[in-house]
């Protein structure tokens, strides 16, 4: 035991692969976070560095080499203010180079709150771009001035020695930048300490490149706290942060751990917890992280946040879990697992604040999860239907949805959008209303509704599937009729009382439009329509499925469907 002790020499080690499995959040944005620093922008299915398998990786300690440069790569990318200064200032050199125009002068000038007057644009620019970015290593900026400016061509010359010093000095911010972005998340750990002023990369090398790549670590006797695999690193100090936020503080570690600080943890558990910003994705606002938490594998782990990132290019409005469900079903040709649906969290952090983190509740039941995994097709078939009302556009497939997992979805949105439907086909409204489904789809809405409530809700509504479309073909004959009858017209406003009847929940003027009809007709009220007196939601379905059935098309066999 004690030559294992003191260095981690251990022969029997060094052949065998190193193996970290996923764990709770934290520690898989951090896997996550180490996966990403070493492929760079590779695909996970084509390298070779590290192997994925199931639930864990598996890689050797030669993954490490130039893991310095990777990390602080990654992370200035991530923060990505460099980028955007380079870029601002790209834009606008382009910019002035293009006006020449007149117009395109008063344009700016506008833009700018001033006068059209070359002085007073160039003034007001250099001003801006002087006040922009503080900090150490931004002195260049901050000393402009801006009387030394008078013409758009010495702007466009200021800008140009600006890129070249970003250019030229890309080590230098690198570090700063690094140190600064990182201190908010980590806090003082190795590089990021107050007192490490320069050379920021080498004390990372020294700290973690070397030490991991050649087994260099201190180790003591007892067994990493996390993996319980490896032994722990000799004086990892969890106070020193870890993870700034991770919601463990000191007066809970002495609590724990004995009055004692330092944290048993292994010199591969530290560098995933090290790296768990990487796992991040960048949310809308300029300080937020968002990652997507998934414990069944590594592989749905990478896929699931790649995803996220396509999805945060998207749309900024709309709701991120719903959005990040809805491109799920849309693409996932099939969901095998419900256990993969229940699984998915989503974790937001702000980095602004040393606040706990946000996390989502996605944490989906399992009764849930099967629903959806039950209904995937039917859900898929949803996913590109819409309607716009004055220039508000909803998809149908985003509002089930939001409604089923926060658990507000009814009837009243059957109610809705078969009004829109009717709306639409109404030409004195359509230039408001658009309606881009079939009735075909509110009667497959009005189905999950039904299934919702019976196995999410636990409510008996005694009515399978084949009934549900019994009274859409009863409603369609009825249709048939009045079509014969040449009152085809009359359609639709005999559906917008039965509707109305069916949104205040009014059984008996419901009965009574369709008794008068039928008895016009000289038929008998089909006893299945009765059932509407045994309860509100079998009058619901009954109501919205007769509706349906009289503004629908003819389906000949709906068994299952
Ligand atoms: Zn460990």
């Amino acid at each position: 035991m004690n030559e294992k002790k003191k260095k981690n020499k251990n022969t029997h080690e060094e052949q065998e692969p190193i193996k970290l499995f996923l764990s709770d959040w934290l520690y898989n944005a951090g896997l996550l976070g180490l996966l990403k620093i070493l492929l760079q922008g590779d695909p996970l299915g084509e390298q070779n560095l590290v192997r994925i398998k199931g639930n864990y990786i598996e890689f050797n300690r030669e993954v490490f080499k130039g893991f310095t440069d990777k990390f602080f790569e990654a992370a200035f990318e991530l923060h990505g203010k460099f980028d955007s200064i380079k870029n601002y200032l790209h834009e606008l050199r382009k910019r002035l180079e293009s006006i020449s125009e007149q117009e395109e002068h008063t344009k700016l000038a506008k833009e700018l709150k001033v006068e059209n007057d070359e002085k007073k644009i160039s003034g007001i620019l250099a001003e801006r771009i002087g006040k922009r970015w503080k900090g150490v290593v931004y002195e260049s900026f901050e000393k402009i001035k801006k009387t030394d400016y008078t013409t758009l061509e010495s702007i466009k010359i200021l800008l140009s020695n600006l890129i070249e010093i970003l250019n030229v000095n890309r080590e230098v911010f690198v570090e700063k930048e690094v140190k600064t972005f990182l201190s908010n998340i980590l806090g003082q750990r190795s590089f990021l300490n107050r007192l490490v002023s320069k050379e920021q990369k080498k004390t990372f090398y020294k700290d973690f490149e070397h030490p991991l790549l050649n087994s260099e670590n201190e180790l003591d006797e007892t067994n990493c706290l996390h993996c319980g695999s490896y032994h722990s690193k000799k004086n990892t100090i969890f106070n020193t942060g870890l993870v700034k936020y991770q919601g463990l503080n000191q007066d809970s570690i002495n609590f724990v751990w004995n009055f004692n600080p330092n944290l048993p943890i292994c010199e591969f558990c530290e560098i995933i917890y090290f790296c768990h910003w990487a796992g991040f994705t960048k949310g809308f606002y300029d300080k937020t992280f968002l990652f997507i938490n998934d414990d069944n594998s590594v592989e749905n782990l990478w896929r699931n946040n790649q995803l996220l990132q396509t999805v945060l290019v998207g749309d900024k409005e709309r709701n991120i879990l719903i959005e990040y469900f809805y491109q799920l079903l849309e693409r996932e040709e099939n969901i095998t697992s419900d256990f993969v649906l229940q699984n998915i969290s989503i974790i937001e952090v702000n980095l602004e604040k040393e606040v706990m983190p946000k996390i989502y509740s996605l944490q989906i039941s399992r009764k849930k999860a099967s629903f959806i995994k039950n209904n995937h097709q039917k859900l898929q078939q949803l996913a590109k239907k819409n309607y716009q009302v004055k220039d508000v556009s909803q998809n149908l497939l985003e509002e089930f949805l939001n409604g089923f997992l926060n658990d507000r979805i009814s009837f009243s949105f059957i109610n809705k959008i078969t009004k829109y439907y009717m709306l639409h086909k109404d030409s004195t409204k359509s230039n408001l209303y658009k309606a881009y489904y079939s009735v075909y789809d509110i009667q497959s809405l009005l189905i999950l509704i039904k299934d919702y409530l019976e196995k999410i809700k636990n409510k008996e509504l005694n009515m399978n599937t084949n009934t549900i479309w019994h009274i859409y073909h009863l409603g369609n004959e009825l249709k048939t009729e009045l079509t014969n009858r040449k009152a085809e017209n009359n359609i639709n406003g005999i559906a917008f009382r039965l509707l109305n009847s069916v949104r205040a929940n009014d059984v008996s003027t419901f009965l009574n439009v369709i008794l008068r009809l039928y008895m016009s007709y000289e038929k008998e009220v089909p006893k299945v329509l009765v059932n509407t007196l045994s309860g509100t939601e079998q009058f619901q379905v009954i109501g919205h499925s007769y509706i349906n059935g009289l503004l629908g098309e003819q389906f000949k066999s709906e068994k299952n469907q």
